[in-house]
Order: structure tokens, then C-alpha cells, then sequence
């Protein structure tokens, strides 16, 4: 289906989820600084100046496989586990 025949309803709608998507992005954000601020209280600094750790597990760089999470031995942890860049 094409971008123009889509109805009010249907746009709406597609509106509604693209704003749903991004609420999901601002509590994934607030859910990694809190596992952060954790594994900082305990000891553990993930180091993401050009890496994008892991805050599952002590995976140091996030490396994508095809269906999304990380298939780096040990880890396979969604994408969104990573410290990825704001
Ligand atoms: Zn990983
Ligand atoms: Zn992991």
C-alpha cells in the first residue's frame, strides 16, 4: 500500500505507534542509565568512549548479528542491552 492511500484512520495510527516507538526509546534510555548508575556503585565502569558495552553482562562492544542482538560469545543480548550513543 502506498503513502497516499492511506486514510485519516490509518495515518492516526500510524502516528500513534510511531509515538508509542519513541516512549519505548525514552524508558530504554532511563532503564540504561539506571543500569549504568548500578554497575558504576559496584565497581564495574563500562568503558563507552568508542564501544557500546553490554549492561547485562560484561560484554566490552556490542557486535550486531542479523537478528538484532549481539553475537559476541557469551553475551547474545538484545541491541538495546548495549550502551548505545545518544
Ligand atoms: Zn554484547
Ligand atoms: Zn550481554
Amino acid at each position: 500500500m502506498r503513502q497516499n492511500d492511506l486514510t485519516e484512520a490509518q495515518k492516526q495510527a500510524f502516528e500513534q505507534n510511531e509515538a508509542d516507538f519513541r516512549n519505548l526509546d525514552d524508558h530504554v534510555r532511563d532503564i540504561r542509565e539506571t543500569a549504568r548508575a548500578r554497575l558504576t556503585a559496584n565497581g564495574w565502569e563500562p568503558d563507552s568512549n568508542d564501544t557500546r558495552p553490554c549492561f547485562s553482562c560484561p560484554c566490552p562492544d556490542l557486535q550486531v548479528a542479523a537478528q538484532g542482538k549481539c553475537q559476541r560469545g557469551g553475551c547474545h543480548h538484545p541491541i538495546y542491552d548495549h550502551d548505545l550513543p545518544r
